[in-house]
């Protein structure tokens, strides 16, 4: 099965519920599992957020970009925004560590984005906006697919 689609939107937190529940509708005819979905709309959210309030500096006028591509039973998502960009990604996605650790945030985004789905690649260069690309199986439970 191959399906794709693309749409852009306001880098404003009211989208972040916006951009997940999209996801999640769109991925609904790979019959994933609930927790597939939980795990995909964490992982979404993650993003946006990041897009929104690093990226753009929660400062208005920015777009997000949301692409999103079934290839048989492989989700691709991609994410990305025209933003500040990220200076050492390497350090960025380490847990713990936030540059914005005043408004509470736990450096936690990258860590969930990398557990929850099966592949994560974090392109991103200062001035150059960052671009987020994770990958994630539906129905894999080996041990379910064996009794069958
Ligand atoms: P949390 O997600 O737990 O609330 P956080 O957003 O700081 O905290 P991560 O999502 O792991 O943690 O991101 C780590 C750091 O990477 C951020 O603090 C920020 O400096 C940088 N970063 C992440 N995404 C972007 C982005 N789209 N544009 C610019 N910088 C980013
Ligand atoms: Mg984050």
């Amino acid at each position: 099965m191959k399906n794709e689609m693309k749409m852009e939107f306001d880098a404003i937190s009211a989208n972040e519920s916006f951009a997940r529940v999209a996801v999640a509708a769109f991925v609904s005819e790979l019959d994933p599992t609930l927790e597939e979905i939980s795990d995909i709309k964490t992982a979404v959210s993650e993003a946006v957020t990041n897009a929104v309030i690093h990226g753009y500096d929660g400062i208005e006028g920015g777009k997000v970009k949301l692409q999103c591509r079934l290839d048989k039973d492989v989700v691709h998502i991609e994410i990305s925004d025209e933003g500040r960009g990220i200076e050492d990604v390497e350090k960025a996605m380490e847990p713990l560590f936030t540059t914005k650790p005043e408004l509470n945030r736990s450096g936690m985004g990258f860590p969930f984005m990398e557990a929850f789905m099966d592949d994560l690649e974090v392109i991103s260069g200062p001035g150059e906006g960052t671009t987020v690309l994770m990958k994630k199986k539906i129905g894999c439970i080996p041990w379910i697919e064996d009794e069958e």
